[in-house]
């Protein structure tokens, strides 16, 4: 069989050009359950395909970034944040030498564990769950991959590669790494994880800038003359305008916000590729030994970067009318878990049986989690909906 090298049609596969430093396949410290190799594509690219093809990935379409689901069909969702973080990432991948698809792949499970109701779900969900053992949704989602989806005959969950798991669990607190075993073990020595991983973290950071900023000026939340004053913008606007002194409206944004992110994103790789001519890791081994992440900023877009997310955390992510969506939120997410702690009866079938089982392990902390498993895995109009239904005296389903 042809290997993939041999490759001629003009698009590379990027295996042809990975560096030393990437996570090569053929050296990755594989899957927790063994399978055969796939015939007809790499190890990542099936973790990829899995991940496109579990539930909680179609979930992530009705689920919130900052604004709820049924505010408007032009907001980011979930699902439209995470390819929007692959595409960046994947830019970033292939101008590095770095696996292109196994950064993909961690793009698009990186926020498979999230809530209903965003940030705002979250938190009051790890509120509901303080006494047994919390929530944390980077947590939850390698939970999602290594145990919830139900999907394969041999095991729970994806069973995805080492390196797509360790991508996906960004950070830990110490007493839940070592719970995790080899996949803990960085959070406890302290090491670094593999670039790609690194990178889907940054990327991660850059789209929901620019797009909460995008969606921030739709909602009519701040302003374009408000936003002028910051320096990654300010330098965008002007140089746009310059260009194109006649541009106005969604036209003027769409161009300022393109330029942010090719200006973030060119310096990402710039001081990143400087990084690693200096650092010069021989092998993904010698990146998680590195005393620092080697993907980084330099330090002025650091410096700009923070001033916008500071910006957004006080004009977008604290308005009045996000705070009263958050607080609407909380208490959708606090009642529904209660009343399913009290009476796990009126859970479904599957996960009255994940109560049972997990209470039979670990008593309380076992049905929370069974509970925290379903509430987190809904999507904001289901959240509402089973509201509706449990609380609503006039709902007859
Ligand atoms: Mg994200």
């Amino acid at each position: 069989m042809a290997s993939r090298n041999e490759h001629t049609n003009n698009q590379q596969p990027t295996h042809a050009r990975l560096a030393s430093y990437a996570a090569d396949e053929t050296r990755s410290r594989g899957r927790r359950f063994a399978e055969s190799a796939p015939t007809f594509r790499g190890e990542y690219q099936r973790d990829r395909d899995r991940i496109v093809h579990s539930s909680a990935f179609r979930r992530l379409v009705y689920k919130t970034q900052v604004f709820v689901n049924y505010e408007g069909d032009l907001y980011r969702t979930r699902l439209t944040h995470s390819l929007e973080v692959a595409q960046i990432a994947r830019t970033i991948a292939r101008a590095l030498g770095l696996e292109e698809t196994l950064t993909e792949a961690i793009c698009l499970a990186h926020d498979l564990g999230h809530t209903p109701f965003g940030h705002a779900g979250q938190d009051a969900l790890n509120e509901c769950m303080r006494d047994y053992g919390g929530f944390e949704h980077n947590l939850q989602s390698l939970r999602v991959v290594d145990e919830l989806e139900e999907r394969y005959a041999e095991f729970d969950g994806l069973n995805l590669m080492f390196e797509t798991r360790e991508g996906i669990l960004k950070h830990c607190s110490l007493n839940k790494a070592r719970q995790l075993g080899e996949l803990g073990q960085r959070f406890i020595e302290r090491r670094q994880p593999g670039l790609e991983a690194q990178l889907a973290n940054v990327a991660d950071e850059v789209a929901y800038n620019n797009h909460d900023l995008d969606d921030g000026l739709r909602a009519g939340f701040i302003s374009v003359d408000d936003l002028r004053g910051l320096m990654l913008f300010g330098r965008q606007y002007d140089a746009v305008l310059a260009a194109h002194p006649q541009l106005t409206g969604r036209r003027l944004i769409h161009e300022i916000v393109r330029h942010m992110i090719d200006y973030v994103v060119t310096d990402l790789i710039e001081t990143t590729a400087a990084n690693l001519r200096t650092a010069a890791p021989q092998s993904i081994e010698d990146v998680r030994a590195h005393s620092a992440p080697l993907v980084q900023f330099s330090e002025t877009v650091a410096q700009e970067h923070l001033e916008l997310k500071r910006y957004l955390r006080e004009h977008v992510y604290r308005h009045y009318r996000v705070l009263r969506m958050t607080t609407k939120a909380q208490k959708v997410i606090r009642a529904l878990f209660e009343i399913f702690m009290r009476t796990p009866e009126l859970l479904p079938p599957e996960y009255q049986q994940a109560a049972s089982r997990l209470h039979g392990q670990h008593g309380e902390s076992g049905r929370a989690r069974a509970v925290a498993d379903y509430v987190a895995g809904m999507t904001d109009r289901y959240a509402l909906l089973e509201y509706e239904r449990l609380f609503d005296p006039a709902e007859r389903s």
